[in-house]
């Protein structure tokens, strides 16, 4: 309960002031605007997006594009071309507002190939204003003990123990999803008793791992007094979602989103996934970038309303996902979709039984961008055997040698320095249907 309180009434807006922004000033109006009617928000919406087109007409790739400064309606918006990926990759300077404050640089390796981006204070405040007020759906408050089985930094530790006391005065136990061995696991039961959380956060693989584990030591996790399993990052499959909600005796949601936008979708109690569409507009476009309809899976594109700094207009993500038409039970007028066709979560198991999330190799891409080495451009791991591993990558460098050497270090440090990693350059990794380049390929026999 101190802990609680200590996290909510003293760091949390500690935090806020220093980031500029208060977050808790973002949850009050996102809890206030979560009841108005599909037609006030978005006109809000409509508000907020001529204000992002305002900040893109100073920014110099739009403005030598063409893009206006301004629109008049919903059409002229859908006419703007789609981002790409690629192009933000190649003109991470250029896409930067010069006048736009200080937004904090930020990089992300997802889905396998390197893109950096930056988020301001506004942008960060209502992501996680956005993020909580899904958990306040099921009773979980801002400063309540979190258990998170998520990523963690490869490289230097500096990065991994700052995180730790972040997530220290954060009131949450940030579990890497890159260590979960059997003793690793059982180490972590009594912090978990003491620290009683009211959310599990994370990868559903990771946390699967840590379910199975703890049910084969004959430890409960459903006497914790957790309110709320949120999964994301990965597909959350229906099996997980009933070994979860067993597990840990709460409901299980989950929440879609990505590293340019963060988390800006969440399931709620009635199980339906409202996007914070006070925070983004999302479409879902077909093959020639036309609207599909309700209930047909499309190629999701983002535009971020609060992130002047660095606005990405119409950017596609990369994930298909579905529309949904209708009210929720719930009665929130949060446009509704649906990801079930979204990320592949995959476990890499080598030798001991040690398991990895494949959220792994964006980590190892992270850490190789924040180090400045940029000379792979993309890479594939497949692995063969439980402790062979080929790392196929895409280059234009002259001497990626450097860039090699570090992913190297980066994959041993987690996998362990006896697997055996070899490189292999390749003009192309293929893409999932989705249009992913996904980072993992298992051609292990079943039984290995
Ligand atoms: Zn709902």
């Amino acid at each position: 309960m101190l802990r609680t309180l200590l996290t909510r009434r003293l760091y949390m807006p500690l935090a806020s002031f220093l980031q500029g922004e208060s977050m808790f000033a973002c949850l009050a109006e996102l809890e206030r605007t979560q009841s108005w009617s599909s037609e006030e928000l978005r006109a809000r919406q409509f508000a907020d997006l001529r204000d992002t087109l305002r900040a893109a007409g100073r920014v110099p790739y739009y403005r030598d594009r063409g893009y206006p400064a301004d629109v008049g309606t919903w059409e002229d918006f859908l006419a703007l071309p789609v981002l790409e990926k690629s192009e933000v990759r190649d003109h991470f300077q250029s896409l930067r507002n010069p006048g736009g404050g200080e937004s904090l640089g930020h990089t992300s390796g997802s889905t396998g190939e390197p893109v950096r981006f930056t988020h301001g204070p506004a942008f960060r405040s209502r992501h996680e204003a956005g993020q909580w007020r899904s958990r306040g759906w099921f009773g979980v408050r801002p400063g309540e003990g979190v258990l998170a089985v998520w990523g963690r930094p490869v490289g230097p530790a500096r990065e991994w123990n700052l995180l730790r006391l972040k997530s220290f005065l954060n009131h949450l136990l940030h579990v890497s999803a890159f260590d979960l061995s059997p003793a690793f696991i059982r180490a972590l039961y009594p912090q978990i008793r003491r620290l009683r959380p009211r959310l599990v956060y994370g990868y559903p693989s990771g946390l699967e791992v840590l379910v199975r584990q703890a049910e084969s030591d004959g430890v409960r996790l459903d006497d914790l007094g957790v309110r709320l399993v949120a999964c994301t990052a990965e597909v959350l499959y229906g099996f997980q979602r009933d070994l979860l909600g067993t597990a840990f005796g709460a409901p299980v949601a989950d929440v879609y989103g990505c590293g340019e936008f963060g988390a800006f979708a969440h399931q709620c109690p009635h199980g339906r996934m409202h996007v914070a569409c006070e925070n983004v507009v999302v479409e879902f476009l077909d093959e020639s970038d036309r609207p599909v309809p309700a209930g047909t899976p499309g190629q999701v594109v983002v535009t971020s309303l609060h992130n002047p700094g660095m606005p990405l207009i119409r950017y596609r993500v990369g994930d298909m996902a579905v529309p949904v038409e209708g009210v929720c039970p719930c009665g929130r007028n949060l446009p509704l979709m649906d990801v079930r066709t979204g990320k592949t979560g995959q476990m890499v198991r080598t030798a001991g039984g040690r398991m990895f999330s494949t959220e792994l190799f964006d980590y190892v891409n992270k850490s190789l961008l924040t180090a400045g080495h940029r000379q792979i451009r993309a890479f594939h791991v497949v692995q063969t055997a439980l402790e062979d591993f080929t790392v196929r990558y895409v280059t234009e460098a002259e001497e990626p040698g450097p860039a090699l050497a570090a992913c190297e270090k980066g994959l041993r440090e987690v996998l362990g320095a006896q697997v055996r990693i070899v490189f292999e350059e390749v003009e192309e990794i293929p893409r999932h249907p989705g249009g992913k380049l996904g980072y993992f390929t298992c051609q292990m026999p079943p039984q290995a």
